[in-house]
């Protein structure tokens, strides 16, 4: 029975108020903040010009539209006086306020508001950093990369020289001094390919000649990899950022930071009890950076040396068409937009009901990506630009270790056939006369003759 009777209620509301909106156009207050309200000559269009159309079309209302005299939100002052959206809301000037206007405690004790229509919290923009950036030549690279480059240069350097000794191509007469591997020369040669000028003499034997391949294909692969971080790191936006949450906003005073004066974000700071949002809302009343607007907020931050803490779904547009500009990861109270009608409005259910519809039939959706097209080509560029870690790389350096593995059981080898064929004319065993090269090679010069010399004795 009392359903029946709300019903009735309700179609008698709905229809009363669709007479007398057929009656009287309905006065829709909004601001002008992009991009839910923005001029294209005498026209109005945006996102909130567009759920008005929807909402009208739905609900089957005229309306007529006009921007807030004072262009402020809303907020109450210490008389109880409201100004902005709200103001006229609660004096009569507008049946709606149809605005990126925030659903809060305080504003729902004096005006109705319908279902939010677009979920957001708080966070900041301001411009990216291209004085601290200090671009250095070893940024294309992360540490480990550069210990890993370090790692590789030494064990190759080692390894040509090793390879140099141990080879009997390379090293034929291992008791006279006549090389070219020693180990400063095998670093010189390393190093030569490391920076595309041929340092020789260049190496004799299969073994040397493997490692040196691999060392250049490393070299030229390696070099390829470091200028095209570097060219993107030159050319990308992505530079550092020091300042990235509310605390480190808070902790230092180089930087200004401002909300929209008589916005839920002032209120939201002013209000809060937690000491660091209160330490954040005294130095901007301090230092009286309110802005006025959306738009005077992103001004500034893109002049620099100022924070412009705003609600994050206005600052991703903001970051969208200014690519100077980047947005805190940060983003704390969550929040959500909604329609404000006068107390006890027969408009709030109906809207509600529409607002729920078009959300679930992916209207707000569509207006969402309509309105938030991203037109900043540098957003995609600045993510690839970061230093390149060892692990993209572990290919290379995978095939310089096995080149260089490789290679030295090649000069191993190279020696083994060497000894054979000594062993064969000589008649000595492949063992001793193994031994001997590699004393002859490795050992000190007196361990060398005296091998030398036993084995002169026993022939
Ligand atoms: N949406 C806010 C409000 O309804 C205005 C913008 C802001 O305070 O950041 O008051």
């Amino acid at each position: 029975m009392t359903g029946c009777m709300a019903l009735v209620f309700c179609v008698a509301a709905l229809t009363a108020w669709i007479v007398s909106a057929d009656a009287k156009e309905l006065s829709i207050t909004t601001i002008k903040e992009d991009p839910y309200t923005m001029s294209r000559g005498s026209e109005l269009e945006g996102y909130c010009i567009d759920l008005i159309t929807e909402l009208s079309r739905k609900l089957v209302f005229k309306y007529k539209l006009h921007l807030v005299k004072d262009s402020k939100y809303g907020t109450m002052d210490s008389s109880g006086n409201w100004n902005g959206m709200i103001g006229e809301v609660i004096r009569g000037e507008a049946d709606l306020a149809v605005a990126p206007l925030t659903l809060t405690a305080v504003r729902e004790q004096f005006v109705d508001m319908s279902t939010p229509f677009m979920q957001t919290g708080i966070g900041f923009v301001l411009r990216k950093d291209t004085e601290e950036s200090s671009f250095s030549l070893l940024s294309p690279f992360s540490t480990d990369m550069w210990v890993g480059v370090l790692i590789a240069f030494l064990l190759t350097g080692l390894c040509i020289f090793l390879v140099g000794r141990i080879s009997p191509t390379e090293w034929a007469g291992p008791d006279t001094e006549e090389h070219s591997f020693t180990l400063l020369h095998s670093f010189w040669y390393i190093t030569g390919a490391l920076t595309l000028q041929g340092a020789g003499p260049h190496p004799k034997a299969l073994s040397g000649r493997l490692v040196s391949a691999i060392w250049w294909l490393f070299a030229v692969l390696l070099l390829a990899s470091y200028f095209g971080n570097f060219n993107s790191m030159l050319h990308s936006n992505n530079k550092h950022i020091s300042i990235e949450s509310f605390e480190d906003l808070a902790n230092q005073d180089v930087i200004d930071y401002g909300t929209v004066e008589s916005g839920s974000t002032m209120l939201f700071f002013k209000h809060s009890t937690n000491p660091l949002y209160q330490r954040i809302y005294q130095h901007m009343e301090r230092k009286k950076s309110f802005v006025s607007s959306t738009q005077e907020g992103v001004r500034r931050a893109q002049e620099g040396n100022f924070a412009f803490i705003g609600e994050a779904v206005s600052l991703d547009l903001a970051v969208a068409r200014y690519c100077d500009l980047c947005r805190s990861q940060e983003v704390i109270g969550m929040r959500a937009y909604s329609i404000a009608a006068p107390m006890g409005s027969p408009l709030v259910k109906n809207l509600t009901v529409a607002i729920l519809q078009l959300s679930e039939s992916g209207m707000l959706t569509h207006l969402r990506h309509k309105w938030w097209a991203s037109s900043c080509a540098g957003a995609d560029r600045a993510h690839n630009s970061e230093a390149l870690q060892a692990h993209d790389l572990r290919g290379l350096f995978l095939l310089l270790g096995l080149g260089l593995g490789v290679g030295l059981l090649m000069a191993l080898l190279e020696l083994l056939s060497r000894a054979r064929n000594q062993a064969k004319d000589g008649k000595k065993s492949c063992c001793s006369v193994l031994t001997s090269e590699l004393n002859q090679r490795f050992g000190s010069k007196e361990e060398s003759a005296e091998q030398d010399a036993s084995d002169k004795s026993k022939a």
